[in-house]
C-alpha cells in the first residue's frame, strides 16, 4: 500500500495572510526620491514579504 499525502499549501501562502490585512513589512528600498507625480520627496518601501511597493510621503 502506498501512502497518498494530502495537498500541502504553500507556507508562502500563510505569511501573506497578514499582507491580505493590510500589514505588510515594510522595508525603505530608497531614501529620499523625488516622485514627479506629486511632486514631493518620498520614501520608497517594499514589503519583504509580498513585495508590494508603496511610497511614503516624507
Ligand atoms: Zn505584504
Amino acid at each position: 500500500m502506498s501512502n497518498i499525502l494530502p495537498f500541502k499549501k504553500k507556507k508562502n501562502e500563510g505569511g501573506n495572510i497578514m499582507c491580505k490585512n493590510n500589514h505588510h513589512k515594510w522595508e525603505v528600498v530608497k531614501d529620499q526620491q523625488f516622485d514627479v507625480k506629486s511632486g514631493k520627496l518620498v520614501t520608497v518601501e517594499r514589503c519583504s514579504r509580498c513585495k508590494k511597493k508603496r511610497n511614503r510621503l516624507s
